[in-house]
């Protein structure tokens, strides 16, 4: 196999310089000159999956508060203490705590990337290799998958020819970056703009400087553009906590969501009679299954599900800088930008009653290039060999799918399990003693109290 050798540097000594434009005073970034290395971290950010960033604004930081990604935090923790025999596979529960970003390859060689899911793509067979040309079950990134004769696929085959993808934005580009992530090209127009635009008159006490940034100040910059609204302003001058009490959240309106008469989802809910809200939601698994998903959608997703108004107002900025930038210019192609502002799942993240319009990631079909008697290669197209014995056309096994189990839905948690979810989705077993603690946790009088039975709509 020919390996292709990139110079990768070592993250955690590794710093960024950046030039920034200050008002020394005032403790005020006025903006940032950038280059690649930057912007491209700041295109990564709409590429991690919801349930990483909730993972990352966990992290310690030099932040004095812990920081929570609203409810999408909820639901990650809900995930963390619900117990494995929940879960399908052992794999699910790993799969929604460490989702797999579908545009990881295009952050791998980043100068500083901080979501460990980004590693290459490993691809395993089963450890006898006489069953493999049998069989041919591949599974990828996920070790310890059973094979159909019971050993495990743990044998790793190397994909031939894989391309290292080099970020999202030209080598050579250089950005103006706003104090609200708002990215323009390099122009001296759009520079003068911003200054004209915050009623900067003359230059006095505004001065150069040049930060350098490390990996876990790049989680910094990600928390404050998460959290306020002068994201660089609070990272450059080093603000210690976050806004007081806010949490950002991001909402989706289930029920705009198009539905089709002939599939249905039915959610028990108890609503307050006094003020119509959902107290909880009492669902089969499928529903489960479908509020975990979130956790699986790449940020990007859910802004353009959202047409770039959700309420975390620098992301949005963000996002609709790369749609207002000239794709051929300044991003590697249109391919790649279309990507970029639509982000699928990763592969094997969908779920079978997915009613968001968001996809999985498809996969091209792996074929094994038998090298000899005991060795071989992964090839992704059937090469002229294909048909005499020498290419066999390889299975891929769902890491969600325990051995034997012949069922057609996709998702996370067994079934025939009945969950409850709060308003904010904590998401718990059903348990009525413990629905009757929350109830009292709320202080709602039972009398006020009613049982409702929706539909969601599926696509
Ligand atoms: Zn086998």
């Amino acid at each position: 196999m020919a390996a292709t050798v990139t110079q990768k540097v070592d993250d955690q000594v590794y710093k960024l310089p950046l030039k920034v434009l200050v008002i020394k005073e005032k403790k005020q970034v006025l903006f940032a000159e950038a280059g690649k290395d930057f912007v491209d971290i700041l295109f990564s950010f709409l590429t991690f999956p919801l349930g990483t960033l909730s993972k990352l604004m966990a992290v310690e930081s030099n932040l004095q508060k812990p920081v929570r990604f609203g409810s999408i935090s909820s639901l990650y923790e809900s995930v963390t203490h619900l117990e494995e025999e929940h879960f399908r596979t052992q794999t699910c529960k790993e799969m929604l705590l460490n989702p797999k970003n579908s545009l990881a390859s295009y952050c791998q060689n980043m100068k500083l990337n901080i979501d460990d899911a980004t590693e290459p793509i490993k691809y395993f067979i089963c450890e006898n290799w006489e069953c493999s040309k049998r069989w041919r079950f591949l599974s990828i990134n996920f070790r310890n998958q059973r094979c159909f004769c019971r050993e495990l696929l743990n044998r790793e085959i190397f994909r031939e020819n894989v391309t290292v993808e080099d970020g999202f934005v030209k080598v050579t580009a250089r950005f103006i970056v706003g104090d609200d992530l708002h990215i323009t090209p390099d122009v001296f127009g759009a520079s003068l703009q911003v200054l004209q635009k915050l009623g900067i008159k003359d230059m006095q006490g505004i001065e150069e400087r040049t930060i350098h940034i490390n990996k876990k100040e790049v989680v910094n910059l990600l928390k404050f553009s998460l959290f306020s609204e002068t994201p660089m302003t609070d990272f450059v001058f080093k603000k210690d906590q976050p806004l007081d009490n806010f949490s950002p959240q991001l909402g989706f309106d289930i029920a705009q969501v198009p539905s089709d008469k002939g599939k249905q989802m039915l959610v028990k809910i108890l609503v307050r009679k006094s003020n119509g809200k959902i107290v909880f939601a009492e669902a089969f698994e499928d529903f489960a299954d479908f509020i975990f998903s979130f956790l699986t959608f790449p940020l990007g997703g859910v802004l353009h599900m959202l047409k770039g108004f959700s309420s975390l107002s620098c992301l949005d900025k963000l996002y609709k800088s790369i749609s207002n930038l000239n794709a051929g210019r300044y991003l590697r192609s249109q391919e790649l930008t279309d990507k970029l502002v639509n982000p699928r799942c990763a592969f094997q993240f969908n779920v079978s009653n997915q009613i968001l319009p968001i996809e999985a990631d498809r996969l091209p079909s792996y074929y094994c290039h038998v090298k000899d008697q005991y060795s071989g290669t992964l090839v992704t197209s059937p090469p002229a060999t294909f048909g005499n014995g020498m290419d066999l056309p390889l299975s891929i096994v769902d890491p969600r799918f325990p051995a034997g189990d012949l069922s057609s839905t996709y998702g996370f948690v067994k079934r025939s399990s009945i969950y409850m979810v709060t308003d904010d989705l904590v998401v718990t077993p059903m348990s009525s003693v413990s629905a009757i603690s929350y109830l009292n946790r709320l202080g709602v009088p039972l009398f006020d109290l009613e049982e409702r039975v929706i539909a969601i709509g599926l696509r």
